[in-house]
């Protein structure tokens, strides 16, 4: 098991997630402008799933299906990331948790919340 971050995180970099891991799992990418969790080093312990105001962060055994993906592209995407644990400023693109769940189901989703937010 790991925990994964979402296309729920683009363009967010609130980064109250990464300040609260105490494995140091998070990646800083700049395309997609987001963070990723590097699944070799979660130890699950879900400190950052309620951290984040976009509920973007799940466990990889209760991803909604149309973020089942994400689970790969954690894994791929760390490998061009720059490990980060301190807090930063948000993107200027970022959107609040309702936009969020309005851009789900303008795609056909129906919007799920990680059962641990
Ligand atoms: S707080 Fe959530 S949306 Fe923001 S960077 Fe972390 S995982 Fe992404
Ligand atoms: S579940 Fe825990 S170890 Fe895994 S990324 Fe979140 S805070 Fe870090």
């Amino acid at each position: 098991m790991t925990h994964v971050v979402t296309a729920r995180c683009h363009d967010c970099r609130y980064t109250d997630c990464c300040a609260v891991c105490p494995a140091e799992c998070f990646y800083r990418v700049e395309d997609p402008a987001m963070l990723v969790i590097d699944p070799d080093t979660c130890i699950d312990c879900m400190q950052c799933v309620p951290e984040c105001p976009v509920n973007a962060i799940y466990a990889d055994t209760e991803l909604p299906e149309h973020y089942s993906v994400w689970t790969e592209f954690n894994k791929t995407l760390v490998g061009i990331g720059a490990m980060t644990t301190t807090q930063g400023e948000a993107h200027p693109n970022h959107v609040d948790l309702a936009a969020v769940q309005a851009r789900e189901t303008a795609a056909g989703w129906t919007p799920v919340e990680p059962e641990n937010a």
